[in-house]
């Protein structure tokens, strides 16, 4: 099986697995852990940050940064196929008691005029209060597209004026990094917190991290261990993380490449099912609104002859590239996927 149904289901390396045999462990519910401290050191650095904390999840250091940026009864605004509202099943409302209101962008870009026609900070006793924007870089369901620095800075310094904080989602933060050359520094400049995920296209087991100021981060951490998700010898999955960013990140270019010519090909087919201007990164989202079947119905076909695809709806098929993922397979999809794709078209 070709396995392009996310970048998450790679395994780790030999090499990886040696890393985290070795890897000195304590219990980190004490702070005792000497990898997990080093790495949350080396993340939050990179990211000029002061502090990190490692969670299970990215769903997890999204929510410990939205509970420390938006009270109860208060607002986030993010745009409306993004990862905090879409896929992490009202998250925010049912553990930090906030609202959420959202504004549509094609392909996820994000213009800064967008949220800022919507916020509405200090609402006063009537109208609900906004205290923050969310963005995502890349964003996901967008296609993995990156977003321009110079709308987040825009956004950045128009929203300082307002009073209103900034969190990046920054899951596939590397994927942008490896296609724009911007710095991580650069990245977490414009945002009061950020989250990162260790195990979307690094290769690593699991693992994310929420990044912020010291206070922020220690108040997280408390929120952490309330939700469950105090843990202890964790050395073993930092040492993973550090070996993959030690390894895996400048390879994400391959993965690049790799999804621009998948979507190339398909454009062949049909301009309408993707653009490969917008295929940014390693996510190829085709559109199959103009086919006879949905995108269910492609995912099982293509899993018929050996390639498994995800449906974001009924309308998108997904397909991300990741390490695992060889110019061997890339050849096999080639085969396989225009081909299934004409077929599919309404005439
Ligand atoms: C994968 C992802 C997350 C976090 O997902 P988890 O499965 O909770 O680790 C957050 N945001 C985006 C954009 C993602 O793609």
């Amino acid at each position: 099986m070709i396995d392009l149904r996310s970048d998450t289901v790679t395994r780790p390396s030999e090499a990886m697995r040696e890393v985290i045999a070795q890897a000195p462990v304590g219990d980190d519910v004490y702070g005792d852990d000497p990898t997990v401290n080093a790495l949350q050191e080396r993340v939050a650095a990179l990211f000029g940050k002061e502090a990190g904390l490692f969670t299970p999840t990215g769903s997890l250091s999204n929510q410990l940064a939205i509970r420390s940026l938006v009270k109860p009864g208060e607002e986030l605004l993010t745009e409306t196929q993004s990862h905090i509202v879409r896929a992490e099943l009202g998250a925010g409302a049912v553990f930090s008691g906030i609202t959420t209101r959202t504004w549509p962008s094609r392909n996820g870009i994000l213009k800064a005029s967008e949220p800022l026609e919507i916020a509405s900070p200090n609402a006063g006793p009537y109208l609900v209060s906004t205290t923050a924007i969310a963005l995502e870089n890349t964003h996901n369901f967008g296609g993995g597209t990156v977003q321009s620095m110079h709308e987040i800075a825009e956004l950045r310094r128009e929203s300082l004026k307002l009073g209103l904080t900034m969190h990046l989602d920054g899951a596939r933060i590397w994927n942008a990094h490896v296609a724009t050359g911007t710095s991580f520094a650069e990245f977490g400049s414009h945002f009061d917190t950020v989250s990162v995920c260790f195990s979307k296209g690094l290769g690593a087991p699991v693992g994310s991290m929420m990044l912020s100021t010291s206070d922020r981060i220690a108040e997280a951490r408390r929120w952490r261990k309330r939700y469950g998700a105090g843990m202890r010898q964790i050395g073993i999955l930092a040492a993973a993380v550090d070996y993959a960013f030690t390894h895996n990140i400048e390879r994400l270019a391959e993965d690049h490449h790799r999804a621009k010519v998948i979507a190339t090909a398909c454009a062949q087919v049909s301009p309408t099912l993707v653009d490969p201007e917008l295929t940014h990164t390693n996510i190829v989202a085709i559109d199959v609104t103009g086919c006879s079947r949905t995108a269910g119905e492609l995912v099982a076909e293509l899993a018929e002859v050996g390639i498994l695809a995800g449906a974001m709806g009924s309308k998108l098929l997904r397909l991300v590239t990741h390490m695992d993922f060889d110019d061997q397979q890339l050849d096999r999809v080639l085969e396989l996927l225009p081909d299934l794709l004409k077929r599919s078209l309404v005439a």
